[in-house]
């Protein structure tokens, strides 16, 4: 490996550094030399642990504590760039958190895992971490927010999604495609990413992230969002609901309450088109539409934008660079 500038690797567990207990329990277990080892990994590096759980046992105080973690690490001047080592099945959101809390930060944050445990020969960790080495020495890469690098391919935060429980090409921007490949030390950008609003590390308010399904009216919703400081709603198609579910929008937001609409497609964004409880009356009753972002990751933004008392309007203009590349 072509390696001048140091890395620090962050591990956070994860599948890449799980191995099966004896009851068949596969568990976050490797770190530090171990995990090294196991990887074959060498040249400028150094590993440091956040934690060492599945990445669906993270909460709001772990993305702050990686952010920590990572902030640390990029302000050493020998660090060119961050690796975090991190389960596959919330990394788009952890990617996602420190997009916008570590981007003032112009050097490269890449996240990988694995899809197969460490104890498989064959394991796809070993790769996706070399990967992620190479690309984390890139400065270019430092320009747009943290990345995933996956099997090969580099996805923005803000685009990523995980698509299959099990294949080892286990995400994909289904709107715009990798930002960039990785084959051996060369690393392709087909894409510049644009810089956006960061904000202070902080752990977001939780707001309610409600996905319509048919049958669901605003007395669901009303009962969903409950004692939340805000709401992210999972619309249906461009964004559309049940009639009834815009009366309880408008009176969410009358009480203070932002509400975000997001939609179920995985494809496409989010626009105020139909009347009769589409997006039309969403929007009167004073919803905001975030584009193309998921509703997993506008539960995110918001959360941090409430948690950071960031003033209506510009919570409006911050989610505007986010709605779209
Ligand atoms: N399947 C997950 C992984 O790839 C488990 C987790 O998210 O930690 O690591």
């Amino acid at each position: 490996m072509n390696n001048s500038g140091r890395v620090q690797i962050i591990t956070t567990g994860g599948t890449i550094a799980s191995l099966p207990r004896e009851n068949g329990d596969v568990i976050a277990t490797l770190n530090g030399d171990e995990f090294i080892r196991r990887m074959g990994v060498n040249g400028n590096i150094e590993i440091s642990e956040s934690v060492k759980i599945g990445s669906f046992g993270f909460n709001y105080e772990t993305l702050r504590d990686v952010a920590l973690d990572v902030v640390n690490a990029l302000s050493s001047p020998e660090v060119v760039g961050v690796v975090v080592t991190h389960g596959t099945d919330t990394m788009e959101e952890t990617a996602f958190y420190l997009s916008i809390t570590t981007s003032h930060i112009k050097k490269p944050v890449i996240l990988t895992g694995a899809q197969l445990d460490a104890s498989y020969m064959a394991s796809d960790g070993a790769n996706n971490l070399r990967d992620a080495i190479c690309a984390a020495q890139v400065p270019a890469l430092g320009e747009g927010g943290a990345l995933i690098s996956f099997a090969g391919f580099l996805y923005n935060a803000r685009e990523v999604t995980k698509i299959d429980t099990t294949a080892i090409e286990a995400f994909e921007s289904l709107n715009w495609g990798p930002i960039g490949r990785i084959d051996k030390d060369d690393v392709w950008i087909s894409r510049r990413l644009s810089t956006k609003t960061s904000m202070k590390i902080a752990v977001p308010s939780s707001v309610a992230l409600i996905r319509l399904a048919v049958g669901m009216t605003g007395e669901e919703v009303r009962k969903m969002a409950q004692g939340y400081p805000g709401v992210v709603l999972q619309a249906f198609g461009r964004g559309n609901a049940h009639p009834s579910v815009s009366d309880e929008v408008r009176r969410l937001v009358e009480n203070g309450v932002p509400v975000i609409v997001t939609s179920r497609c995985m494809r496409g964004s989010v626009r105020p088109v139909y009347g009769n409880g589409g997006g039309k009356d969403l929007e009167r009753a004073g919803a905001w539409f975030a584009g193309d972002l998921s509703g997993e990751k506008a539960r995110v933004l918001l959360g941090l934008m409430i948690s950071n008392q960031i003033h209506c309007d510009e919570m409006i203009k911050i989610l505007g660079e986010y709605s779209h590349p």
